[in-house]
């Protein structure tokens, strides 16, 4: 799950971390209300939405008058700000974060993330900070350096002074660089973080060291045992599909392909997936309707596949374990009929009553396509997708 920048800096600061002064707002009038109340001269008026690279997207915009926080909070709140990250169609900018303006001397980047490698948190920092840090770690990585962090002692003074130092903090400003790096340690490993960037820490000219931009990424998996961070989620920044399929307790991810896939178990569903791709496909979603699915989560799973409007084709692949074929047979009759099916769907259904399954199928009059492997199935839902079914 991701949060807001605003919010990030918020569990920064309970942390210990040194972030801006800053007041989100849902409006233009509160943001010119906020820069009042803030002081000046000079205020940063920030998009918020699950996505970085706005800087460069024109979602971050330094204003030196009241006027100009006024005439920057228009501009941006509501447009559909592009990033690299959001993809062309963009993401609607429906918040905005007034901070304090920063006297920058120099940008730094540090993040926190799970390193599968060395099975550890590791610290990554820069001296390259800035709008430009993929850049770096693709042509310059030797200025990346990084840190596994013992779990069992926490990231030390040591390690934190040397990294410091590594990225150019000078002497005079270690202390502060030190309390801010253990601070994002701490709130990346209580709150059940995946990733957690500071990106750019910055050194002012008098010394201070702030973060300026905060990004978290929270195991979703921990999220139960996290109420603080669970209430910090923002629906209007998530896939609709998602969201819609998260209420039904199914395992769904939008994809940018255009054929749906509907299968029981994630192994199961990734091997079709592979299967659709090596035939030339591409699959709309991963789909996973789980073990135990009734014939009315099926039918749910169906529709939120079908609101995809650029859906071609569908696979519906199936082992009838715990979850018989008769009942998935059910729910794609129900939901095919409650929707009235217009793209061509293909079924493979393989164990427990697979002939009942079948027959449902056949007797219902719907106009599907029997596939008996997984080589003949995905080769007939590439070829319906392609219009030749
Ligand atoms: P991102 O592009 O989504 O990562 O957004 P950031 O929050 O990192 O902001 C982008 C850039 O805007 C930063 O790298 C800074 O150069 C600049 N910026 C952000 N806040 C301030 C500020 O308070 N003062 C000034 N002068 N620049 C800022
Ligand atoms: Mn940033």
């Amino acid at each position: 799950m991701k949060i807001h920048e605003y919010q990030g800096k918020e569990i920064l600061r309970k942390f210990g971390v040194t972030v801006p002064r800053g007041i989100p707002c849902m409006s233009v009038d509160e943001a010119v209300k906020a820069a009042e109340e803030l002081g000046g001269p000079v205020w940063v008026v920030k998009a918020q939405i699950h996505a970085g690279g706005r800087g460069k997207g024109g979602g971050v915009k330094v204003a030196k008058s009241i006027e100009q926080v006024r005439e920057y909070a228009n501009q941006i709140m509501g447009m559909q700000l592009v990033t690299h990250q959001t993809g062309p169609e963009g993401q609607k900018v429906r918040r905005l974060l007034i901070e304090e303006g920063a006297d920058i001397k120099k940008e730094l980047y540090v993040s926190m993330v799970t390193d599968r490698v060395t099975q550890k948190v590791v610290l990554m920092a820069s001296s390259e900070g800035g709008m430009d840090i993929e850049e770096v770690a693709h042509s310059n990585p030797e200025k990346i350096h990084s840190i596994a962090i013992d779990p069992s002692v926490g990231l030390t003074d040591a390690e934190a002074d040397d990294i410091a130092t590594k990225i150019g903090i000078p002497a005079e400003s270690l202390a502060e660089a030190r309390q801010n790096l253990k601070g994002l340690y701490q709130a990346y490993w209580e709150t059940d973080s995946s990733l957690a960037e500071i990106n750019p820490l910055i050194l002012t000219g008098n010394g201070k060291v702030i973060a300026l931009d905060a990004k978290f990424n929270f195991d979703a998996n921990a999220l139960f045992r996290q109420p603080e961070i669970m209430a910090y989620r923002d629906l209007d920044e998530e896939d609709p599909a998602e969201v819609e399929a998260s209420k039904f307790d199914l395992a769904y991810i939008s994809l940018d392909g255009n054929i749906g896939c509907l299968v029981n178990g994630a192994g199961l569903a990734m091997a079709t997936m592979d299967t659709i791709k090596l035939f030339g496909g591409e699959p709309a979603n991963f789909l996973d309707v789980g073990g135990g699915a009734t014939a009315e989560k099926v039918t749910e799973a169906f529709k939120i596949m079908l609101k995809n409007p650029g859906l071609k084709a569908i696979l519906v692949n199936i082992f009838g374990g715990i979850m018989r074929c008769d009942v998935i047979a059910e729910g794609v009759i129900t939901a095919s009929k409650a929707v009235s099916l217009k793209v061509p769907l293909v079924v493979r259904m393989k164990g427990t009553n697979e002939d009942l399954g079948k027959k449902m199928l056949a007797d219902s009059g719907l106009p599907i396509i029997a596939a008996d492997t997984m080589e003949d199935a995905a080769k007939a839902v590439v070829a319906a997708a392609a219009g030749n079914a």
